[in-house]
C-alpha cells in the first residue's frame, strides 16, 4: 500500500515513509492509494477477536511494509490494561435518554483521560519502526505546541520510549489548572516541558521556526537526530482511530443491539476533522453507516461548510467549554476533499491556497454533494452544552464531559428534525473530569468558586458518586517537575539545552 500526497498525486511513498514524514513538503497530507474492503466474513471474523486482535488486523491492512511481529509489538505495547484500566480501551455505554437511546463509545480510559490517547500510545512504536526502516536509526525529536489535551497525550505516549525525545511548549496562560499540571508532572528521562508568555498562536509559530532553523537541523544532524511530527495531520495518528469504530460495530453485534449487515450513524465531537475523518475511513471500507453527524460548538464552522458548500474561516475565535473543539482551520478536512474531489490534487491546491490568501473557499457542486451524501452538520451553543450535561445527568446519572456533551445534543436534535432511527454511536472523548469546573457547575446549576482543582474534583466526585480517574488521581500529590517559563525568543536556546546539542 502506497500513500498519496493531497497536493501531488506524483509524490508516492511507503507507508513507514508517510509516519516518518508527518507532512508532505509542498504541504500536502498523506491518504493511503485504495481502501482495504471487509466484507461480512471479514467482520464475522473480527467479531471473534478482542480490540488488540482487531487493532493488529486494521493496521496491518495499512501498513503492509511493516511485518506482522513488528504490527503486533505496536499494538501490544499500546493498549495494555495497565494503561487503559480495562481489557478493551474502547468500550461502549448505552443510556436511554427521553426517547433515544444513546451508545456512548468511551475512548477517554487512557492514561490521559482524552481519546487522544487511542492514538498518541502507539503512534510512538510505529515511528521508532518507521524511522527504522526510512532514517537508519536516527532519534526522533518530537516537538509540540498544545492547548492542552494534544500535549500531554503525546508526553505520556512517547515518555521512556527508545531513540525518542519529546518537547512540548504550552502558552502559561492558555491551558487548564488541570492541563498544566497534568504536563508539569510528566515523568521519563526523554521528556521535556516548557511554558512560554504568550497565546497557543505564538507557541505554535516558535514551534515552526525551529523545524526550519537551519543551524539547529544541523546539530540534531551531528548528533544522529532529527525532528518528527507527533501532530494530527500525521497518517500515524489517523489510522489507529479507524480500528476503535470497526471494534464498537463489532461489539454492537456482539452485544445484540444490532444485526450483522445493519447500517448505523456516527456522531463526533469535531474540531480538527480527524476523528470523524477515521469514522469516513472506516465506512469506506465496508463498515456499515448511513450519516456521519459532525458535531461542533459554537466555533461552527463545519456546519456551515456542511450544509451549504463554503468553508469561511473569517469569522470571530469563541473560547469555549470544550476548548479541544475551539479551532478555525480543521485541517484533516483536506483529506476529505482530495477523495471526494476525485483524488484530483490541483482541485484540492485551488481550495487550500484560496484558504490561505482569503480564508475561505466554496467546493464545486460535486463535492457538495458528496460531502452532503455522506455527512451531516450541526452545532450546540454553550448554553445547550450545559444544559445536556445536567440533563443527560438528571434523567440517567451517566456523567459526560463537555465535548460529548456537544455530540449528545446535536445527535438529539438531528434525529428530532430528521426522524431518522437508525442506530448512532457516539464518540465520548474525554472524561467528565478532565473538564471539571464546567461539568460541576452544569451539575449544580451555579458559578463554581473553589479556584483549587482538586477541591472541584472533589466535589464533583462526592456529589455525583462517580470515581475520580486513576491517572488524574495520581497527579493530586505530585510536585511540579517542570516550572521553565520562558519568552518565545528563548525557544531555540530552550531545544538546544534540553537536547544537549
Ligand atoms: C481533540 C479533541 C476533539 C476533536 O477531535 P478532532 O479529531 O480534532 O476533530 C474532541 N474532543 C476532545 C476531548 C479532544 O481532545
Amino acid at each position: 500500500m502506497q500513500y498519496i500526497s493531497t497536493r501531488d498525486n506524483s509524490k508516492k511513498i511507503s507507508s513507514a515513509e508517510a509516519i516518518a514524514r508527518g507532512i508532505s513538503s509542498e504541504g500536502g497530507l498523506f491518504v493511503p492509494e485504495s481502501f482495504p474492503k471487509y466484507d461480512g466474513v471479514t467482520f464475522e471474523a473480527l467479531m471473534l477477536m478482542d480490540y488488540k486482535g482487531r487493532a493488529k488486523k486494521v493496521i496491518g491492512d495499512y501498513l503492509t511494509d511493516f511485518t506482522a511481529e513488528e504490527i503486533a509489538d505496536c499494538v501490544d505495547k499500546a493498549y495494555t490494561e495497565e494503561k487503559f484500566g480495562t481489557s478493551n480501551p474502547a468500550p461502549i455505554s448505552i443510556v436511554n435518554h427521553g426517547d433515544k437511546k444513546l451508545c456512548l463509545l468511551e475512548l477517554f480510559h487512557g492514561p490521559t483521560c482524552a481519546f487522544k490517547d487511542m492514538a498518541l500510545q502507539i503512534l510512538p512504536h510505529l515511528l521508532t519502526y518507521s524511522l527504522k526502516k526510512t532514517a537508519d536509526g536516527k532519534k526522533a525529536v518530537i516537538l509540540v505546541a498544545t492547548s492542552g489535551d494534544t500535549g500531554k497525550a503525546a508526553l505520556e505516549g512517547f515518555a521512556g520510549v527508545k531513540d525518542t525525545e519529546i518537547v512540548v511548549f504550552y502558552p502559561s496562560d492558555g491551558v487548564s489548572p488541570m492541563q498544566k499540571h497534568q504536563m508539569d508532572t510528566t515523568l521519563g528521562d526523554n521528556v521535556n516541558v516548557c511554558a512560554i508568555r504568550g497565546n497557543f498562536d505564538d507557541a505554535q509559530t516558535g514551534v515552526k521556526k525551529i523545524f526550519t532553523t537551519d543551524e539547529i537541523i544541523k546539530k540534531l544532524e551531528n548528533n544522529n537526530m532529527m525532528f518528527s511530527s507527533a501532530n494530527s495531520i500525521n497518517w500515524g495518528r489517523l489510522l489507529p482511530q479507524i480500528v476503535y469504530y470497526i471494534s464498537a460495530y463489532c461489539d454492537m453485534v456482539n452485544a445484540g443491539e444490532i444485526k450483522l449487515g445493519d447500517k448505523i450513524n456516527i456522531t463526533v465531537p469535531t474540531g480538527n476533522f480527524g476523528n470523524i475523518l477515521a469514522a469516513y475511513f472506516a465506512k469506506q471500507m465496508g463498515l456499515p453507516v448511513n450519516k456521519l453527524i459532525c458535531a461542533s460548538n459554537s466555533n461552527n464552522v463545519l456546519t456551515d461548510f456542511i450544509s451549504t458548500g463554503t468553508y469561511d474561516k473569517n469569522r470571530k475565535f469563541i473560547t469555549t467549554v470544550s476548548p479541544s473543539m475551539d479551532i478555525l482551520v480543521s485541517s484533516n478536512l483536506e483529506r476529505l476533499l482530495y477523495l471526494l474531489g476525485g483524488r484530483d490534487d490541483s482541485l484540492d491546491k485551488t481550495y487550500m491556497s484560496a484558504l490561505n490568501n482569503e480564508g475561505k473557499y466554496t467546493v464545486n457542486e460535486a463535492v457538495k454533494n458528496a460531502v452532503q451524501a455522506d455527512f451531516c452538520g450541526g452545532c450546540c451553543s454553550e448554553d445547550e452544552t450545559i444544559r445536556t450535561i445536567s440533563s443527560l445527568y438528571n434523567d440517567t446519572g451517566y456523567l459526560c464531559d463537555t465535548h460529548t456533551a456537544v455530540a449528545v445534543n446535536v445527535y438529539e436534535k438531528y434525529v428530532e428534525e430528521t426522524g431518522d432511527k437508525t442506530p448512532n454511536i457516539i464518540a465520548s472523548t474525554a472524561s467528565p473530569y478532565k473538564f471539571s469546573r464546567a461539568v460541576l457547575s452544569a451539575v449544580v446549576g451555579e458559578e463554581i468558586t473553589e479556584s483549587d482543582e482538586f477541591a472541584i474534583v472533589d466535589r464533583l466526585s462526592a456529589l455525583t458518586n462517580t470515581e475520580i480517574p486513576a491517572p488524574l488521581e495520581a497527579t493530586r500529590t505530585m510536585e511540579d517537575r517542570f516550572k521553565n517559563l520562558i519568552s518565545v525568543d528563548e525557544m531555540p536556546q530552550y531545544v538546544v539545552n534540553s537536547l544537549e546539542l
